[in-house]
C-alpha cells in the first residue's frame, strides 16, 4: 500500500484563505503525480478561530496539527481583533502551534528568482546568485527568559533574562550542519561573544558539534558584523545560524534581498520530520478580497513542506523551477511584474505555475 501523509490546513485571515487555495491546488497537482497520497484535514486558528469559537487557538486544531506529518498556514490577523486583550489576539495561535508541536527552529531560505534583480533595493551586481538559509532558534534565548519591572530609590528598573540550556544550542547548531551538509557545506554561526556569555556558551557548542561534521567549513561571525556582511556580500553565506532574537533581526533584514515579501518561504521544524509551513508575510489586510495577493511564498513553503517533510525532493524542486521560470517569464502579480506591465491575478498566477509544473514531469 502506499504512503499516505497527513496535512493539517490552516487557512487563517485576510489574504490566508485567497493564497492557501492557489497552495492546494499545487498539492493536489502533486498527488496525481506521486507515489504517496495526501490526507488533508482543515483547521482554525487566529481570527477565524476568535470569531467562530472565541479562543484564538482551539483545542481541536491543536489535535488534528498534532495527528499531522505537516502543518501549511496562511496567516493570521488583521485590524478586527488588533484591540483584543492580549491571550485573545490573533497571533497567540501561532506562539501556542510552535511550542505545542516543539517547533525550535525556524528555516528562511533567500534567494534571488531571476526577473526581480530591479525590484530589490540592493544592487544586481552584490545580490546576483544569493542563496543562503537564515536558521533562527525559536523557542529559547531573551524572548522567554524571566522579566521584571519595579521602582526602586535609584529608578525604575526593567530587565529581559537571556537563558540558553546547552541542549536548546545543540539541537539548533546540528540541524543547522545537517543543512549545510546538504547544500553549499558552508555554516556561519552568529553570536555576540566579546561580550555574552550564552554566546560564548553557543560558540564553544559550535565547535563540538563541528568535529562531527569534518566536510562543513564553519566559521563565526559576530551579530553587528553579520547584519553589515549579508547587504553587502551576501553571496559569501549559505547556512546562518543564530539564537532567537539575532535571528528575528537577520532574516527580516536579508528578506529585502529577494525583491518582494511574497515570495519568501519559511519552516518551522523540531526533531523528527514534522514541520509548519508557512509565507514570511502577514495576512496583508489591506489586499485582501481583492484577488491581487502573491501565493508564491505559500506555494514555495509546499516546496519546502515535499523537501523536509516527505522527503520528496524532486518534486520540491520542480514546483521552485516552476515559480521560478513563470516569475522568469515576466508573468505576475502586481507586487511581482515592473510598474506599467499588466499583471494577473492569484488565481491565474496559481494555474500559470500548474501549468508549468506539468511540463517538469
Ligand atoms: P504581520 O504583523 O502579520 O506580519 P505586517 O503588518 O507585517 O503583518 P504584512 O501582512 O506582511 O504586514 O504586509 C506587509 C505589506 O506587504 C502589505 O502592504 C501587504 O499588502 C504586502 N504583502 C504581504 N504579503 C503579500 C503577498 N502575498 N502578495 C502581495 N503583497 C503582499
Ligand atoms: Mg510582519
Amino acid at each position: 500500500m502506499s504512503q499516505t501523509y497527513k496535512i493539517a490546513v490552516i487557512p487563517g485571515d485576510g489574504i490566508g484563505p485567497e493564497i492557501v487555495k492557489e497552495a492546494m491546488k499545487i498539492l493536489h497537482h502533486i498527488e496525481e503525480h506521486a507515489s504517496y497520497s495526501f490526507d488533508i484535514q482543515y483547521a482554525l486558528a487566529g481570527g477565524a478561530a476568535l470569531d467562530q469559537v472565541n479562543v484564538p487557538l482551539p483545542n481541536e486544531t491543536i489535535q488534528i496539527c498534532q495527528e499531522a506529518d505537516a502543518v501549511l498556514l496562511g496567516a493570521v490577523g488583521g485590524p478586527k481583533w488588533d484591540h483584543n486583550p492580549p491571550e485573545l489576539r490573533p497571533e497567540k495561535a501561532l506562539l501556542g502551534l510552535r511550542k505545542e508541536l516543539g517547533f525550535y527552529a525556524n528555516i528562511r531560505p533567500v534567494t534571488l528568482l531571476p526577473g526581480m534583480e530591479e525590484r530589490s533595493t540592493l544592487r544586481p551586481e552584490v545580490i546576483d546568485g544569493v542563496d543562503l538559509v537564515v536558521v533562527r532558534e525559536l523557542t529559547g534565548g531573551i524572548y522567554f527568559g524571566e522579566k521584571k519591572r519595579e521602582k526602586t530609590k535609584q529608578g525604575e528598573i526593567a530587565s529581559d533574562l537571556l537563558v540558553y540550556y546547552d541542549y536548546e544550542i545543540e539541537r539548533i547548531v546540528r540541524l543547522s550542519f545537517e543543512m549545510a551538509l546538504r547544500r553549499k557545506k558552508r555554516l556561519t554561526s552568529v553570536d555576540k561573544a566579546n561580550v555574552l556569555e550564552s554566546s560564548r556558551l553557543w560558540r564553544s557548542i559550535v565547535e563540538r558539534v563541528a568535529k562531527d561534521y569534518p566536510e562543513v567549513v564553519v566559521d563565526h561571525m559576530l551579530v553587528d558584523n553579520c547584519a553589515m556582511q549579508i547587504v553587502r556580500r551576501p553571496t559569501d553565506f549559505d547556512v546562518i545560524v543564530t539564537e532567537n532574537m539575532f535571528g528575528d533581526i537577520l532574516s527580516d533584514e536579508a528578506a529585502v534581498i529577494t525583491g518582494s515579501i511574497g515570495l519568501m518561504p519559511s519552516a518551522s521544524l523540531g526533531n523528527g520530520n514534522k514541520g509548519l509551513y508557512e509565507p514570511i508575510h502577514g495576512s496583508a489586510p489591506d489586499i485582501a478580497g481583492q484577488g491581487i495577493a502573491n501565493p508564491s511564498a505559500t506555494i514555495l513553503s509546499i516546496a519546502m513542506m515535499l523537501r523536509y517533510s516527505f522527503a520528496d525532493e524532486n518534486a520540491a524542486q520542480a514546483i521552485e523551477r516552476a515559480v521560478t521560470q513563470v516569475i522568469a517569464d515576466g508573468v505576475g502579480t502586481p507586487d511581482l511584474v515592473k510598474s506599467g506591465q499588466p499583471a494577473i491575478c492569484t488565481h491565474e498566477f496559481g494555474d500559470r505555475i500548474i501549468k508549468r509544473l506539468e511540463q517538469e514531469w
